[in-house]
């Protein structure tokens, strides 16, 4: 971390501006060199200069520098923002010009990672940046916003801090035992709070169901015996013709992903090649991998026709969606009724070919994961799979720690397990890590960034 590095940080195109940004010792004395008689050694923190880029003698581009001075910035370090004229050619030989001059490229994402090695955010808000970046709707930018600004670190930091608090007190009858002042740390107390950090935990873990949700998306798939409408519904739902549609029964067979916002909800869409009773091997490979996606999925699209009556078929899949999320789309009301549709529940009617009722199938969605609900919690919710992972490690453990005592396991044992769990919970928020983790984190940042 001791040499200046530098990289476009804008995307790489045309465009009105673009950033050139340089984080390290030797920022600003790199930027001096290249900038127009001009020497930045005495400029304040926090101040802006205008100018020209120099090339020896030519000028390059007219700019606007940005000087901020360690410890206030991004990177805890000194960092210098060229703001540029946009355009490939310009920003590219401003970038080339601070690399002759003492600058280093940066990797993707080492902005951000000396942001964290220097202990100006954590591991989760970093992450939290990567969200924010990636995020598709307003309530994922603020999910990922509310991780940015620490309050998921927050939350797995009050968890630590009890634990640290239930060890401290097992310490306090350890070293103690005669200090009868000293609330006496019982057995009993001891397994009452864990089992109250057990239910915090717990809840932590179902609740980021939602966020992941909706972070995420929801993995959905459509199902229906073939010739129902299952691509032209897919295809009204995107609103480009990307899956196959056709009137021979039974030639989708391959799925279609395609990803579909709606409203606050980002749908990861998953086209199947239909389930039905077949002796067609090829089409049997597909059969078997609907009734699998049927079990992955957060959401089932079941398509039946309007034109037709159930079918063993339709009743069979119906069957296997008996405890899932799903709304069962019938579609082609256009044509006469013929379904028997007594037996069907969260119905919508719909009409793939002649666009009628679309819209409710997204209202339908909604209502089924309660987001009007969720949009009014404060959305602090642990999205990454990362800090997931290990917090249901961490769950395991509490249980196995309470088991343990229960089969009246030495107190100094459970003292050295909590003592563990407490060191698994910093690993959320990067209190330890390893270098290949951080590497392999960072690097799915952009470069720049
Ligand atoms: P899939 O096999 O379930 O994917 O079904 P397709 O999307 O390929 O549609 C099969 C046939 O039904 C095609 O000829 C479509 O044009 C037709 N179709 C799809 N949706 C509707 C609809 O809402 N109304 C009518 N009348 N025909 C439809």
């Amino acid at each position: 971390m001791d040499d200046t590095i530098a990289a476009i940080s804008t995307a790489q195109g045309v465009g009105a501006i673009s950033i050139i940004r340089v984080s390290g010792f030797d920022a600003i004395k790199i930027v001096s060199r290249i900038f127009s008689n001009k020497d930045f050694k005495d400029a304040p923190s926090h101040t802006i200069h205008y100018g020209y880029i120099m090339d020896d003698n030519d000028k390059v581009d007219e700019v606007l520098v940005t000087i901020m001075r360690a410890p206030k910035t991004f990177t805890k370090e000194d960092v210098v923002e060229i703001n540029a004229h946009g355009g490939i050619m310009t920003t590219d030989k401003i970038l080339e010009l601070l690399l002759v001059n003492g600058c280093r490229l940066a990797e993707p994402g080492e902005f951000t990672k000396r942001a964290f090695l220097n202990g100006r955010i954590d591991l989760t808000e970093a992450e939290g940046v990567m969200e924010l970046i990636n995020s598709k709707t307003d309530i994922s930018r603020k999910i990922a916003l509310n991780q940015v600004g620490g309050k998921v670190s927050n939350m797995i930091r009050k968890l630590r801090d009890e634990l640290a608090l239930i060890i401290s007190n097992i310490e306090v009858n350890i070293d103690y035992p005669e200090y009868e002042d000293i609330e006496e740390m019982t057995i009993n107390k001891i397994n009452d709070n864990l089992s109250d950090l057990e239910n915090k935990i717990d809840k932590i873990l179902k609740e980021s169901k939602n966020g992941e949700v909706l972070t995420n998306g929801i993995k959905t798939v459509i199902v229906g015996k073939p010739n129902v409408g299952k691509s032209s519904l897919l295809n009204r739902l995107i609103g480009e013709d990307k899956a196959i549609v056709t009137d021979i029964r039974g030639t989708t067979r391959d799925s279609v992903e395609a990803t579909l916002r709606l409203d606050n909800l980002i749908l990861n869409l998953i086209d199947t090649a239909g389930i039905r009773d077949t002796d067609d091997l090829v089409e049997s490979i597909g059969v078997d991998k609907s009734v699998k996606l049927i079990d992955q999925a957060d959401l089932i699209l079941f398509v039946v026709n309007y034109n037709e009556k159930l079918s063993s078929e339709d009743l069979a899949i119906l069957d296997k969606l008996k405890d899932k999320n799903y709304i069962t789309i019938v579609n082609k009301c256009d044509l006469d009724k013929k379904v028997d549709d007594d037996k069907l529940k969260n119905t919508v009617y719909v009409s793939a070919l002649k666009d009628v009722n679309i819209d409710e199938i997204g209202k339908k969605i909604k209502n089924i994961f309660n987001l009007e609900k969720i949009e009014t919690t404060d959305l602090t919710y642990l999205t990454s799979a990362r800090s997931l992972a290990i917090l249901r490690k961490v769950l395991d453990s509490v249980k196995a720690v309470r088991k343990g005592i229960e089969n009246n396991y030495p107190i100094d044992m459970v003292e050295i397990d909590l003592k563990d769990i407490w060191n698994l919970l910093g690993e959320i928020i990067g209190e330890s890590y390893d270098e290949e983790l951080l590497d392999n984190l960072f690097s799915r940042f952009c470069v720049g960034k």
